[in-house]
């Protein structure tokens, strides 16, 4: 068993820190949390980890990632690539992920279906990593955002084959996106009949469906046709919040992937980023409103990095840049906490074993050497990570 002893605990429920707080870990699970002074008896095997002046949150989550992709450079260059060389290159960015206090990923569009090996290789052991929800490869029509398929029919059996695949979720492109160049966002790009099917396909398996969505009118195509969770949501408006809101699904904002600063940018990677970065200036502003609205209407908010998404989304600390963003964009330090951990659980449909710190709940957590209430920033403080009970020494 584990004492992690005397910490400020930040549950992830979005209940006010708890100083002088203790947590015993039996196995992978959670068994007690409480005063500290009031801990279960130290037996012999029981390590003790002093948190004092420390804050212990859950794992992060990122509910929006790409970890078969490095995030330095495009996509078309990556493509360019063996998959052997993506893999290994996997294996680093998982590793980072995980080191930097993100204990659970929904990965949403392969490169080669890496994705599926590198949680086989986390799952199995053989190297550190993030629990891992998957999507395959993602749905879009031919000319659109990605490249795959066309009509209801095809894009059923799509949608089928990345569950044979190992996908536990469908990740739709349902608008236009910027990572394509020539792409129109406003666009909505798959037709209802088509966004139906696959809904319709992946529901009768049993898995949720993601759209990546940034006009409304996309965003309420994909709604009403019964999509789990809005990708980006740029152009999100009173009605669909509404639409949204009434029909209990969730709104997955990746905010910071519009601010990274260019000039750290390899020159191979600038020709795209320049380019995106016209794309993004143009998003960026309308975000603020889309969280603002969102979190006036009471939308259930996830958090996700993108990162992998383009060459501006390295997989370093990109939780915290995105858990800066949101706090920047209006959402108090506690609530973004709770989006990145509780809410994402919902997302991933996870919650049942992760997202909170609660008896009996998976042993996920991050012990950080400063308040991350009091600025946000300090989720980079890394003092220790656990996944499933166990230290993460990556
Ligand atoms: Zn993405």
């Amino acid at each position: 068993m584990i004492l992690i002893h005397n910490g400020t605990v930040i549950d992830g429920t979005g209940a006010e820190p708890r100083a002088r707080t203790s947590l015993l870990i039996e196995g992978e699970r959670i068994r007690w949390i409480g005063p500290a002074d009031a801990a279960p008896a130290r037996q012999q095997e029981t390590t003790l980890v002093d948190a004092t002046d420390k804050y212990v949150i859950p794992g992060l989550i990122d509910a929006h990632v790409h970890v078969s992709r490095n995030g330095r450079e495009a996509v078309s260059e990556l493509l360019k690539r063996d998959r052997d060389r993506l893999v290994l290159e996997g294996v680093e960015s998982v590793r980072n992920i995980l080191r930097s206090g993100t204990t659970a990923v929904r990965d949403v569009g392969t490169l080669h279906y890496i994705e599926m090996s590198l949680r086989w290789a986390i799952d199995a052991g053989h190297i550190p990593g993030p629990r891992m929800r998957t999507s395959g490869k993602f749905l879009a029509i031919t000319g659109g955002h990605a490249f795959l398929t066309d009509g209801p029919e095809e894009f059923r059996k799509a949608a089928r084959e990345q569950i044979r695949a190992g996908a536990d979720t469908i990740k739709l492109m349902a608008t236009g996106g910027a990572a394509t160049p020539g792409q129109d966002v406003q666009a909505s790009q798959m037709s209802a009949d088509e966004i139906r099917a696959a809904v319709e396909a992946a529901h009768a398996m049993n898995r949720p469906v993601a759209a990546h969505c940034h006009g409304a009118e996309g965003i309420k195509n994909c709604l009403l046709a019964g999509v789990d969770s809005i990708e980006h949501g740029t152009f999100l408006d009173e009605e669909t919040a509404d639409l949204m809101l009434a029909r209990g699904k969730s709104l997955v904002l990746t905010l910071a992937v519009a601010n990274v600063d260019v000039s750290k940018l390899s020159a191979t990677a600038r020709a795209d980023a320049d380019r995106l970065m016209r794309v993004r200036g143009q998003l960026r502003e309308r975000m603020r409103e889309t969280v603002a609205l969102a979190r006036a209407k009471g939308v259930l908010v996830g958090a996700g990095t993108d990162a992998g998404g383009n060459p501006l989304a390295p997989h370093d600390f990109s939780m915290a840049g995105e858990l800066e963003t949101l706090v920047a964009y209006g959402f108090p330090p506690l609530e973004a906490l709770t989006a990145a951990t509780k809410n994402n659980a919902r997302i991933l449909r996870w919650e049942q074993e992760l997202g909170t710190l609660e008896p009996g709940k998976l042993a996920d957590l991050v012990i950080l050497n400063a308040d991350p209430v009091a600025d946000i920033s300090n989720v980079r403080q890394v003092s220790a990570v656990f996944k499933g009970g166990s230290q993460v020494t990556a």
